[in-house]
């Protein structure tokens, strides 16, 4: 799908929405988009991310504790991991 016809859906659950590629694409632009104010530095980023990687509760990109995917919660500054190993 292209991104001009693609629509966000505010009432809709991701299992009807969209294939699950074009859902992970539209995570990243999420990321992505989050204003600089609120975003986590890098470095912390990537930090945040190693200690998932290596958290028994990291499936398919989602903590299992929290629901979150990670990618996501770990990109605000002022998220935390529920188990506070971040
Ligand atoms: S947020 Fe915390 S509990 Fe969840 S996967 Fe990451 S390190 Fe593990």
């Amino acid at each position: 799908m292209e991104k001009e016809n693609f629509r966000f859906c505010r009432k809709c659950l991701t299992r009807d929405m969209i294939s699950k590629d074009q859902y992970f694409k539209t995570l990243q632009e999420l990321i992505e988009n989050i204003p600089e104010e609120i975003k986590t530095p890098s470095d912390l980023y990537e930090k945040r991310l190693r200690i998932c990687t290596e958290c028994e509760r990291l499936t398919d990109g989602m903590c299992a504790a929290c629901g979150c995917y990670v990618e996501l919660r770990a990109a605000k500054e002022g998220n935390g991991c529920p188990y506070h190993l971040w």
